[in-house]
């Protein structure tokens, strides 16, 4: 066994597997009223994935890739709304200070 594999995860917007820390996760609260963004992936709940690119945003916020990857019948509006707001600010940032 290998140490050096590095854990994968799909984003849900383009579908490609990326290291798990280059992506955003996205965390569900137990009683799945809250969306949360884990930005130490120290946060325990089902969670999903998407990279910090603003294609992979939209898409992962205009189907139904969240929701399923969630494992939820549905999303409030207004909760899917702020999360998308708060992720695009991150994205932005991330570019601003050349991605680390
Ligand atoms: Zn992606």
């Amino acid at each position: 066994m290998t140490r050096r594999k590095r854990p994968l995860r799909r984003c849900i917007g383009c579908g490609v597997s990326q290291p798990k820390k280059d992506l955003i996760r996205i965390v569900r609260s137990p009683d799945g009223q809250i969306l949360s963004i884990d930005t130490g992936g120290k946060m325990s709940g089902r969670g999903a994935y998407v990279c910090p690119d603003g294609n992979c945003l939209e898409k992962a916020f205009s189907g139904k890739h969240l929701v399923r990857a969630l494992r939820m019948s549905h999303i409030d509006e207004k909760v899917q709304r702020d999360l998308f707001t708060r992720l695009q600010r991150m994205t932005e940032s991330c570019k601003l200070c050349g991605g680390e």
